[in-house]
């Protein structure tokens, strides 16, 4: 039964993922009285950080974008962003050797590949100017045909696309794919926390409390309340109490399909139900933690593949991070997206691949690699909510609710650093809508 009780807040933010302190963090600074919930037990969602025997392992993002709207956004609110860069941030295995590309750009690593790549990198100077970015339909791949057949280039391209947005460059438009390597950060600058990644959320958690919000853990979100067409708060479930809380604004982080389920799908135009259930279209990644004693890869943060069954990267941890793992030890993860990434797939088949390319191209990986944790990320626990360049929009029908993270992303961008970016925007509108007294 419920009982409302008297908190009131002047926002309401539902989940602690990357989108949802992101938002907090801005309107606590900006004096909203802010309340955070976070059904889980701790913070970072899709971006946190489990202890496995004292390895710090990622559940999800690892690397953070460095130089952009997340490094800004922490200094905006006083969060500490202790992001440790690799250099070089990446390098690719091409014919057996790690190939450093920095400074090189483009040119230089299709250079390496193909005959064609001159041809290419045209190609992707010609998409600076809008009129040469290509018609959505045409996806990454598809573009890359038209330019060759090289299987190293496609490897590149599928291996980005994967390491990016976290779907197969068949499943990319390549409209997305150029605008993000012409116009966007392009996976120039990023780096590890020592912590693993949810350091950067404890930070941002606690420049969230020092400008007097408030996260409330281990409460789940029961119902978003509404009335007349505007939102009036929240019923969370707190040590087994529910508890009506009061906010004019509500701001989501789990998506807007769980949102609606939140707000009561009679309580939601139908137009809007239906253009949210038909971009609810998460994609799914696998993820492989691993640790050894000896070194298996020799690269100061990730190397990518033009050749693997699914491999899409290696990131190496502990050379700029070591306290991520007890002393002497190395730690790893290896990814890949299946195919497909959107849609069904046969986990055990696509893992049995990401550990054959595993056992390929590290040496010695049966005998000396500790596993620590094998995580299939697919449904309601995605790497993205949205295939970038299908988002769906932050504001809602209703008055003073609105999405944040990484369905409601702006075009062509991913992971974290969309979500710092819508956070910024509905932040923008909370106040021209709802400023403080
Ligand atoms: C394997 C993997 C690798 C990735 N790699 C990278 C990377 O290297 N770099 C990068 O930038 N991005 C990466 N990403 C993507 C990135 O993790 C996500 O884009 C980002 O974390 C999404 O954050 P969010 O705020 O949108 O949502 P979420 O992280 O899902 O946050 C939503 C929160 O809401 C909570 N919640 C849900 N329902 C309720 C409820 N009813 N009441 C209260 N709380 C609720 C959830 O527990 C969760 O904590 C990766 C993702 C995965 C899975």
């Amino acid at each position: 039964m419920t009982t409302p009780t008297d908190h009131e807040f002047d926002a309401v933010v539902v989940g602690a993922g990357a989108g949802g302190l992101f938002t907090a963090a801005r309107l606590a600074k900006q004096g909203y009285r802010t309340l955070v919930l976070e059904r889980l037990d701790k913070v970072g969602g899709r971006a946190s950080t489990d202890d496995i025997d004292g390895f710090k392992v990622n559940n999800g993002a690892i690397v953070i974008e460095v130089g952009g709207i997340t490094q800004q956004t922490c200094e905006e609110v006083g969060a500490e962003f202790e992001i440790r860069e690799p250099k070089p941030p990446i390098l690719y295995r091409i014919g057996g050797k790690d190939v450093d590309v920095t400074g090189g750009g483009w040119g230089f690593l299709l250079g390496k590949l193909s005959r064609q790549g001159a041809k290419l990198v045209k190609g992707i100077g010609a998409a600076r100017n809008d009129s040469g970015l290509p018609e959505d339909e045409l996806s990454t791949a598809e573009w890359v045909s038209k330019y060759t057949k090289n299987e190293g280039v496609h490897g590149i391209f599928r291996n980005m696309c994967a390491s990016v947005f976290a779907v197969g460059s068949d499943e990319l438009p390549a409209r997305v794919f150029l605008t993000y390597f012409t116009r966007k950060s392009a996976f120039k600058r990023f780096g590890f926390h020592p912590e693993g990644t949810i350091g950067l959320w404890l930070a941002l958690a606690q420049a969230i409390e020092s400008h007097g919000g408030q996260i409330w853990l281990s409460s789940s979100v029961e119902r978003i309340t509404t009335d007349d067409g505007r939102v009036t708060g929240v019923e969370v479930v707190r040590d087994g109490r529910r508890i009506g809380v009061t906010a004019p604004v509500v701001v989501s982080d789990v998506g807007p399909a769980a949102t609606n389920r939140l707000v009561g799908e009679e309580h939601l135009p139908e137009d809007y139900r239906t253009l949210v259930a038909k971009s609810d279209r998460p994609t799914s990644m696998i993820t492989v933690n691993f640790a050894s004693r000896e070194r298996l890869v020799d690269v100061p943060g990730m190397l990518s593949f033009a050749k693997s069954r699914r491999l899409a990267y290696v990131a190496n941890f502990t050379d700029i991070c070591p306290e991520m793992a007890p002393e002497g030890w190395n730690l790893y993860v290896g990814t890949a997206v299946p195919k497909p990434a959107t849609g069904d797939f046969d986990e055990a088949a696509e893992t049995e691949l990401l550990m054959q390319d595993l056992r390929d191209e590290l040496p010695g990986f049966d005998d000396k690699a500790r596993i620590l944790s094998v995580n299939v990320t697919r449904d309601d626990w995605p790497p993205q909510r949205a295939v970038a360049g299908f988002d769906l929009p932050h504001d809602t029908p209703l008055t003073g609710l609105w999405n944040v993270g990484d369905a409601v992303k702006e075009y062509a961008n991913g992971g974290t650093t969309a979500c710092a970016e819508t956070a910024q925007i509905v932040v923008d509108k909370i106040t021209a809508a709802f400023p403080v007294a």
